[in-house]
């Protein structure tokens, strides 16, 4: 990657873009999250081809279609999901629940009803959270024929006893799993995976925003020139990252470092959970970059719950892939609600989250080994004006510090991110102290054995 130089070394979120403008991102992806705001999304369906279709207007990713049917390690692609309509009338013929008012209104894979129903009978299809009595829950039922409706528990309480019509006009067929891939091929054929789930209806911290982000992270990468290569998938949840990895299997020994994006747009903290490994790369490069930004943030271990870093870190596979997000999912009251709405994500998260994933894939690109090409004794960094001539500067000292660790712990078996933990001194830092070290003829890039020619060019 071509990198802009910061002038604060220790402001990782500063590096972002060429010019160093960062402002005006959230704002870019709050739009994309806005324009897809409306779409009823679910794992398979015409909402997974219509958000792609919005999200290819962004980034030019290839739409792979994979058949119902399909078998998929221990699972099977589903038959497709599709909904036109959905309500339940009283019988004066009012619409009391109309799935054109919010698509939560119907449990996600209803299969097709039509029906008059007494009360008793249409409350074993109702969905509500009495703790949250003016939300509309959101609820799926992918795997088990049924159907259903979410409401508010207050408006379950104003129910009469009476008839009810309920109609779904939905169809449950054979078809396809839809899902979004995009590949950017750099310097070596190690790749690092971005992946977000796109299977949620109108929701926007948890889908929207990890969407919104993946899309930016993309486009950004693009005007560069990275060393590694970005594989970027949109895939429904679960379902989708068990077809990839079933159709994809011997892609993934190329895979070095992942990251999971969701809930990123909401305006708590970072939270950052490990991958299965606990101590790969991608794990210490983001505590690295938490750490460096002194921004609060929390880190948990991996647990086999969560997104679809349970499938990437699944014994089988796994991949250094860990998962990326502000307040985790399940944590913010409005999670699976219709709260989760476009008010819960702010344009300075979002902002916030490019910043410090961008920081992230940078420490990814810079993190090198190198060799002290001077290792008996010190070198004479005076002679070289490589040592501050005037005494007290605390950035002058800061930078001698970088270069005396360096130096010291640069014998072809460091990287610069070992030197950074261990220095406790910011990445940023460390790295300028590389590049003025190899200006200077005393360090030399170690052989990177990860590193291949170019695959099938
Ligand atoms: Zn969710």
């Amino acid at each position: 990657m071509s990198h802009p130089a910061s002038s604060n070394p220790s402001d990782n979120t500063k590096v972002v873009t060429r010019n160093g403008d960062t402002s005006a991102v959230g704002e870019e992806m709050l739009q994309l999250i806005h324009d897809l705001f409306p779409i009823c999304r679910s794992i398979t369906g015409s909402g997974v081809r219509e958000s792609l279709e919005i999200i290819k207007r962004h980034l030019a990713l290839e739409v792979r279609e994979v058949p119902s049917g399909t078998r998929i390690f221990d699972w099977i692609v589903p038959k497709e999901w599709n909904i036109r309509e959905a309500y339940v009338k009283d019988l004066t013929g009012r619409k009391i629940i109309d799935f054109q008012k919010s698509n939560l209104h119907v449990l996600n894979y209803s299969i097709p009803v039509c029906a008059k129903v007494s009360l008793k009978d249409l409350k074993e299809h109702l969905y509500t959270v009495p703790e949250q009595p003016d939300l509309i829950p959101y609820r799926t039922s992918y795997y088990k024929d049924n159907w259903g409706f979410c409401l508010s528990h207050n408006q379950f309480l104003t129910l009469q006893e009476s008839e009810y019509d309920v109609f779904i006009d939905s169809s449950l067929q054979d078809g396809h799993l839809t899902y979004g891939e995009y590949f950017l091929k750099g310097e070596t054929d190690s790749e690092v995976l971005i992946s977000t789930h796109i299977c949620h209806p109108s929701l926007a911290n948890d889908n929207l925003s990890g969407i919104a982000l993946a899309v930016f992270l993309a486009r950004h990468l693009n005007q560069h020139s990275p060393r590694y290569s970005y594989r970027f998938l949109f895939t429904p949840g679960t379902i989708g990252s068990i077809t990839w990895l079933s159709l994809n299997e011997a892609q993934t020994a190329r895979i070095k470092h992942g990251l999971v994006l969701a809930c990123v747009g909401d305006s708590g903290k970072i939270t950052y959970k490990k991958s299965r490994r606990g101590d790969a790369e991608i794990d210490r490069a983001v505590i690295q970059v938490l750490k460096d930004t002194g921004a609060p943030y929390e880190v948990f271990d991996f647990s086999p719950y969560g997104y679809d870093e349970r499938q990437f870190c699944s014994p089988g596979f796994n991949l250094p892939v860990g998962c990326f997000m502000r307040t985790p999912h399940g944590k913010f009251p409005e999670y699976h609600t219709s709260a989760d709405d476009l008010e819960l994500v702010r344009p300075e998260s979002l902002t916030d989250s490019f910043a410090k994933c961008w920081a992230i894939l940078d420490v990814l690109e810079r993190n090198k080994t190198y060799f002290n090409l001077s290792p008996k004794c010190e070198p004479q960094l005076g002679r070289r004006g490589l040592y501050s001539q005037i005494g007290g500067q605390k950035d002058g000292k800061l930078q001698e510090f970088a270069m005396l660790w360096v130096l010291n712990l640069s014998d072809g078996k460091h990287s610069l991110l070992d030197i950074a933990e261990r220095s406790n001194l910011v990445f940023a830092l460390i790295h300028n102290a590389a590049q003025r070290l190899i200006e200077h003829g005393l360090l030399n890039e170690a052989a990177e054995p990860t590193r291949t020619e170019d695959f099938g060019a």
